[in-house]
């Protein structure tokens, strides 16, 4: 036994005789061509043979995976073409600590994989502005300095019906920028039922601390009515805000108000109604089945002083809070010196712009998380089943086509289950926690879900090229 594991480790190459022999082969040719790379390429290739050392002597003491335990003959003929794999995901593994993630999750708006995905379109335009100057804060016409906002405001205002708008870093900011304008060392009224927390512990009493403003609960937490809001009304009252309940639901015996209603009493008493719409959409959900639920656009027409809302969540945009409403409001937030340590920067802005002109001049299949919302259960069937057939040649697992639910995520519609179909893996030998494990920990962590013996891969969230990479990393259980 110790014998045949010597003699294989003998048979490793050394580092300058696999460079030399990559040089014959085309597929090394772009780490070849550029002498920078070099370092990369022998640093690369000192890694793969420390990992083959290491296979050797792992498996040669459990004899588990067969290719490190056949003849001497075999094992050089099928070293070669492992190195020259690990080699080849090495070098194109990136040096990046934020990579690319295949989401087999089916939850569209996976806050740990970055939300809403760009349209292609946008991205192309998000590298442009990246790459080249721009008129970010520059009045073409006059030459002389503008604003970073003018870039979008027009377009939320067309696409929302408000007044004026303007863009922070993201909708928790949003939100401590109109309560720290309006409402420090003031008093906020806010509902019971809608002291919300979302992920990344944002809690409205928190925020509302943070903003200097004073929080006034009143209601309960499945009942409020207006009378409530009414009687709380005193000298130090600010702002009347209402709160999207966006990533859980109160059932059963319910009351709550209508921005509207607290319009019309934020009218009789002089004092502005503010509401954070937390994801906020711009098309109604309920043509996909979703539940009904006020769209941007209905919301400000109830008429409230300022609505904020993500960038990033049902829009399918950029991280980004939004804040549409009334002109003078807008204007005071902008004044604040807080809106500078907050601002979005011209990244965010490009992306931002881009994804709302295709609200205006395109369609629901434009946006990438409305696209995979809305994708029929044939096409989905179809992408399933061609992920199995590109996966059943392989003898190390099993696979299956099954009928499971996905996530829209982000908080949004908690208690929605989309249908839809998941490839069901298997493997023959090792139990389910373990083939996630090594799905997520490949050169492309690809993310799937965990249902009793079996790991679920949910083609709704699976893009163009990700297949290719699904079957890949399989293929290695070989
Ligand atoms: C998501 C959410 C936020 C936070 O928005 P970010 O853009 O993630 O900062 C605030 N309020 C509500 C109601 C939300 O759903």
């Amino acid at each position: 036994m110790d014998q045949e594991k010597q003699r294989r480790l003998r048979s490793l190459p050394a580092v300058h005789e696999v460079i030399s022999r990559l040089e014959h082969d085309e597929e090394f040719s772009p780490f070849l061509a550029n002498e920078k790379q070099l370092p990369r390429l022998t640093q690369g290739v000192r890694q793969v043979l420390q990992k083959a050392r290491e296979n050797v002597n792992r498996n040669f003491t459990d004899s588990a995976n067969s290719s490190w335990t056949s003849s001497l003959a075999e094992f050089e003929v099928s070293l070669w073409s492992w190195l020259k794999t690990q080699l080849l995901q090495e070098l194109t593994h990136p040096e990046t600590s934020l990579r690319r993630v295949i989401n087999g999750t089916g939850v569209v708006l996976h806050t740990n994989c970055g939300r809403a995905l760009l349209a292609p379109e946008v991205a192309r335009f998000v590298a442009e502005q990246a790459e080249r100057y721009s008129n970010l804060e520059l009045n073409i016409e006059t030459g002389e300095r503008g604003s970073r906002y003018v870039h979008v405001e027009e377009l939320l205002c067309h696409l929302t019906g408000a007044e004026a708008a303007m863009v922070v870093n993201n909708n928790a900011a949003a939100v401590l920028l109109m309560m720290n304008t309006f409402a420090q060392g003031k008093d906020v009224i806010v509902s019971r039922g809608e002291l919300v927390e979302v992920g990344g512990s944002f809690r409205i009493p928190e925020v509302l601390k943070a903003g200097g403003a004073k929080l006034v609960e009143v209601g309960t937490t499945n009942k409020t009515w207006l009378r409530d809001y009414e009687s709380a009304i005193g000298p130090e009252t600010a702002v009347l805000l209402k709160v999207h309940t966006s990533n859980y639901r109160v059932e059963g015996f319910t009351h709550n108000v209508s921005g509207a209603e607290l319009v019309e009493l934020g009218a009789m008493r002089n004092l502005p109604v503010m509401e954070d719409l937390g994801s906020g959409s711009f098309f109604d959900g309920t043509t996909l089945g979703f539940p009904l639920e006020p769209t941007i656009q209905q919301t400000v027409k109830a008429g409230l002083s300022l609505v904020s809302f993500s960038g990033d969540k049902l829009l399918g945009g950029p991280q980004a809070g939004i804040i549409v409403g009334k002109q003078d409001f807008i204007k005071r937030l902008r004044a604040n010196q807080l809106t500078r340590a907050l601002r979005v920067d011209k990244l965010t802005l490009a992306a931002l712009e881009g994804t709302l002109l295709l609200y205006k001049n395109g369609g629901l299949e434009d946006i990438p998380v409305w696209k995979m919302l809305s994708l029929p259960m044939d096409t989905l069937k179809a992408a399933a089943s061609a992920l199995r057939e590109a996966l059943q040649s392989n003898p190390a697992i099993s696979v299956e086509l099954k009928e499971d639910v996905s996530q829209v995520g982000g908080g949004a519609w908690p208690t929605v289950d989309l249908p839809t179909w998941v490839c069901a893996i298997r493997l023959k030998t090792r139990s389910a926690i373990e083939l996630e494990k090594f799905l997520r920990l490949g050169p492309i962590a690809i993310l799937a879900r965990i249902h009793k013996d079996w790991v679920h891969i949910d083609v709704r969230t699976i893009l163009v090229g990700d297949r290719e990479d699904i079957v890949r990393r399989l293929g290695e259980l070989v």
